[in-house]
């Protein structure tokens, strides 16, 4: 916990990627996910693996949590959505409370397009609704642990995450030109997407393809701003959202890895994998460029790619002046307010 009662985030998981990531004795980091905490209340933003159990690890509960934002439906963003939501059920104590707001994308609307390499067509899962967006999302995933629910629903009285969750579609704002397959990022202005008397969050849409839409977050306090990039390649947009935020938590991948573990240009696999992260993602130095841009005061690299990579980020950020730089591990608290 914070000695103060400054606004702050704690880094509950720091590795990007759908993975558990391993290498002999390294400390396996936890999915990401991020909780920003003002006052007596918490925001989380992405729900990776064990982000449930991290928040409790920091000194939390979901009691405090007053809304979840969901940078994009990827699955090592959304890995502990189900277990907050069925924990949710004995985690919460206060039953009269309002419902824990959950904000995310809205529906794709459309497939992505299959690869030129595929051999056969591919057959989509869930045809009769492939691409969901939030609030289909969670209530699927309510649904599947229906035989769970019912039972602590009936018999033990619990309150369902129905009632304890209000998932929200975010609706873009009209005439952006967006479009999931051919213009995912249009270049465009912030909008408010929540607020309450202690925070204003804003959006704005990441280039992160084949994944569309994705959004980075801003929050604004009344002691300081924080921004989180979501997983974006690098766009114009996330300049704009955090122009002047005094905290930046930006995704990275760390390219070194990349090339050394797929050297090989002429591997079709090697080079597929390579240009999905090169166009997805952000290298070091891109996220610093970012960083100076936008004029943040301290940029903080989460969303690790390698999950095992924060000794190679360090060392090639070693050489970094003026713009504190930090890698952070799990649970690491960083104050943001004007006053830390
Ligand atoms: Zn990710
Ligand atoms: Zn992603």
């Amino acid at each position: 916990m914070s000695e103060d009662n400054s606004p702050h985030v704690i880094t509950l998981g720091t590795a990007g990627g759908p993975r558990w990531w391993r290498y002999r004795e390294q400390k396996v980091r936890a999915g990401i996910s991020t909780a920003v905490v003002v006052g007596d209340a918490v925001y989380m933003i992405d729900c990776g693996y064990s982000a449930g159990r991290q928040l409790v690890e920091a000194g939390h509960s979901l009691d405090a949590v007053q809304a979840v934002f969901l940078t994009h439906l990827h699955s090592d963003h959304i890995a502990d959505l189900a277990s907050i939501a069925m924990f949710s059920t004995f985690e919460i104590t206060d039953e009269e409370r309002e419902a824990i707001v959950l904000i995310g994308p809205g529906d794709r609307g459309v497939l992505p397009t299959v690869s030129p390499h595929a051999k056969v067509p591919p057959r989509p899962v869930s045809g009769h609704s492939p691409t969901p967006g939030t609030i289909e999302t969670f209530t699927r995933l309510v649904e599947a642990n229906a035989t769970d629910l019912n039972e602590r629903i009936l018999d033990s009285l619990r309150p369902s995450p129905l009632d304890m969750f209000q998932p929200q579609d975010i609706v873009l704002p009209k005439g952006i030109g967006f479009e999931p397959n051919e213009n995912p990022a249009p270049q465009m202005d912030p909008f408010v997407v929540y607020e309450d008397t202690r925070v204003r969050v804003s959006a704005i849409l990441v280039e992160h393809p084949p994944m569309a839409p994705a959004f980075g977050y801003r929050f604004d306090t009344d002691d300081g701003a924080v921004v989180v990039s979501g997983d974006t390649a690098f766009t114009p947009n996330l300049i704009t959202l955090a122009e002047g935020a005094d905290l930046l938590l930006h995704e990275a991948i760390d390219l070194e890895w990349l090339t050394a573990k797929f050297p090989d240009p002429t591997s079709a696999q090697a080079r597929a994998i390579r240009s999905h992260h090169e166009r997805s993602h952000t290298s070091i130095s891109d996220a610093l460029a970012v960083a100076r841009s936008a004029d943040v005061s301290q940029l903080a690299l989460h969303h690790l790619v390698p999950g095992t990579s924060g000794p190679s980020l360090e060392r090639q950020l070693a050489d970094e002046t003026g713009l504190n730089a930090v890698v952070p591990n799990d649970l690491d608290i960083i104050p943001f307010g004007q006053h830390r």
